[in-house]
């Protein structure tokens, strides 16, 4: 893939995407942005999405915001890698970004549902994937009622749809590891850990 007169010294056949999927309440994005912090060369892939931002978004750091109409025009130009529709919204990780980060040898995250990681993995066969459980179904209620962003129905509906997306991970088989998220700094420790094995195995396998 690496077109040898556009190689920078830089770059190194290091180049892995890390997947990182889990229901939300699971904690996946502390756990994505601990180990985006921790390992060097890594970078979040920042996905176009029409859902409305919320006061906790920055954007062009968590997502682009973009309207229908913008979000269609970049689809039709083949500019997403991937795209899903959540909750009624769509979300697109983009795909030259993508691509060009793992020339340069990065550790490329993106933390995308089940549907966006049977479709990255269909393309990108080599591509890593950590799937985040919570550890009971107690505990993900629990965290989804005490982020207090939404009314009881829509947590019913989030924590409905969250043992769905579980179901759909596991019978998939499309993610190399499941990671219970208890303790969160653990977590992140034991994700690093993982990434960087893998990291090291492939190393081995190409010397
Ligand atoms: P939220 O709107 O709560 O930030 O994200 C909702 C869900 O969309 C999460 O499961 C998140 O991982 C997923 N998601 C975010 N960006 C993308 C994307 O580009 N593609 C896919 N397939 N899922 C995404």
């Amino acid at each position: 893939m690496t077109d040898a007169t556009h190689r920078l010294p830089t770059d190194t056949d290091d180049g892995l995407v890390l997947i990182i999927s889990g229901p939300s309440g699971a904690g996946k994005t502390t756990i994505t942005r601990g180990v985006e912090r921790a390992i060097p060369g890594s970078v979040f892939s920042v996905s176009a999405t029409t859902r409305p931002k919320t006061s906790a978004d920055v954007e062009g750091v968590d997502y682009h915001f973009v309207d229908d109409e913008e979000f269609e025009r970049m689809k039709s130009n083949a500019e997403f890698l991937e795209t899903a529709g959540i909750y009624g919204k769509k979300y697109g990780t983009p795909r030259a970004w993508v691509m060009e980060q793992i020339k340069r040898g990065r550790l490329v995250i993106l933390e995308i549902d089940v549907q966006g990681a049977i479709s990255v993995k269909s393309q990108i066969p080599d591509a890593y994937a950590i799937f985040i459980l919570p550890p009971s179904e107690e505990a993900l209620l629990g965290r989804l009622r005490s982020r207090k962003r939404e009314d009881e129905d829509v947590i019913q509906r989030r924590f409905g749809q969250a043992k769905r997306e579980i179901d759909e991970a596991r019978s998939c088989a499309m993610y190399n590891e499941f990671l219970v998220n208890d303790v969160v700094d653990d977590s992140i420790r034991r994700a690093i850990d993982l990434v960087n094995a893998e990291r090291a195995r492939r190393r081995a396998a190409r010397a």
